[in-house]
């Protein structure tokens, strides 16, 4: 499909309607590649069209990024100025609401030294995560993307930069459910709605405990949380009750299991694009619910850096349930996006979990939900396990159990 301004108009609309659903008088914050000045600029209208009562922009540059990591001292770096927390502090006034667009090429950070990475986003986590953490919650977000010539080349590096920005606009539009005919609005009201049954059906179900296994190695068990529910696709700003959709796209239905308890080996079935960086062909195993050792083919030091970035790093803050015929997996490629590929089959996320998942979850304090299980760290990681044989089983307090994935998808 050739993509024309209304095309791009109609991504834009859908981005800022169902994604971020940015109300009359609210603040946005829009996080943007410098590459992608007239898409901003379509997305600013929007917003202003919704009711938008300000618009800031926060523009990003790959290139700009890797050069202070390549010049600039690590404490330079790691040093958060009074302004840039005074930021921080506005969003916790303001509650804006926040669209994020990606673009970003996948091997940005590519040779950097994962010590300085984890070094600068460890002591800028310290004084700028508690601010995002007291809006936790409250506020809509919504990440979104676009595709950029680097970023395509990394998914088709045989074919020309053209036709690789085709193939990649393709696939975005795709998931996205923008074909030009039908309306992309009703489109994702009818996709959410199913996943909503999906994650009611879970609820129903009662389970205390997941069993996964695949041939490929995987044979991993969690606890879940008693009280804790699934939830898909949209969440609700608890402050006005506005309905968004904080990642498109979005296949999953996920919850957050108890921190802490968890055990065996989870096999991951895609590589791990982190900080820029890729970790492949790796798995993970756990004990009483901490990783106690990991095997990568490429990217070692990076995973073994990204479990100890914090102390509750090595534990999970996310299981999730995505059926192998997905819009995204469907497409048939990598993207090196965890947006994407974390939306084309079963994964877990090692850190930070979601303490709205508990039925008062947004009431909650980071150290209240902790106490309940919901894990907490400065990283969030997704890694995908999802395969084609992938079973996994539910298990009741009573003893009882359901499958609930056979063969990589929905039992
Ligand atoms: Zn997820
Ligand atoms: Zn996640």
């Amino acid at each position: 499909m050739k993509v024309t301004k209304e095309i791009l108009h109609s991504y834009a609309r859908l981005i800022v309607g169902s994604g971020a659903n940015v109300q009359p008088g609210q603040a946005v914050l829009l996080n943007i590649s410098v590459d992608q000045a007239e898409f901003a600029a379509m997305l600013t209208e929007e917003c202003y069209r919704a009711g938008a009562k300000r618009v800031d922009l926060e523009w990003q540059c790959d290139e700009v990024s890797r050069l202070h990591f390549e010049y600039a001292a690590q404490e330079t770096l790691c040093e958060v100025r009074e302004w840039e927390e005074a930021k921080a502090r506005q969003m916790t006034v303001d509650y804006p609401c926040c669209i994020i667009v990606e673009s970003e090429d996948p091997d940005a950070m590519a040779g950097i030294s994962p010590d300085k990475l984890s070094a600068v986003e460890q002591s800028r986590a310290k004084v700028l995560k508690p601010y995002d953490d007291a809006i936790d919650g409250m506020h809509q977000w919504c990440i979104a993307a676009i595709p950029s010539e680097k970023w395509a080349k990394k998914c088709f590096p045989g074919d020309t930069t053209e036709r690789a920005m085709e193939k990649l606009w393709d696939a975005v539009l795709k998931t996205m459910r923008i074909d030009g005919v039908n309306d992309p609005v009703a489109a994702w009201k009818a996709h959410t709605d199913c996943i909503s049954e999906k994650a009611a059906w879970l609820n129903a179900q009662g389970f205390c405990q997941l069993r996964y296994h695949s041939a490929n190695g995987t044979d991993f068990h969690v606890e879940l949380i008693p009280d804790a529910h699934w939830e898909g696709a949209a969440d609700v700003n608890s402050r006005n009750g506005a309905s968004y959709i904080p990642n498109m796209p979005t296949e999953e239905i996920f919850t957050t299991p108890l921190a802490g308890s968890c055990g065996g080996t989870l096999v991951a079935t895609r590589p791990l694009s982190w900080n820029g960086q890729l970790i492949e062909n790796f798995s993970i195993t756990f004990e009483d619910g901490r990783a106690v050792s990991c095997k990568a083919e490429k990217g070692q030091a990076l995973l073994e850096k990204m479990l100890r970035m914090d102390e509750c790093a090595n534990m999970l803050g996310e299981v999730a349930l995505v059926p192998k015929e997905s819009a995204v997996n469907s497409c048939g490629f990598l993207f090196y996006s965890t947006l994407f590929d974390e939306n084309a089959c079963c994964h877990v996320a090692l850190g930070a979990g979601y303490k709205e998942v508990l039925p008062d979850g947004n009431e909650l304090t980071v150290a209240q939900a902790k106490e309940r299980g919901i894990n907490d760290s400065m990283i969030h990681v997704d890694f995908m396990v999802g395969s084609d044989d992938l079973a996994i089983d539910g298990v009741r307090p009573d003893g009882s159990s359901a499958p609930i994935f056979r063969s990589g998808t929905w039992a």
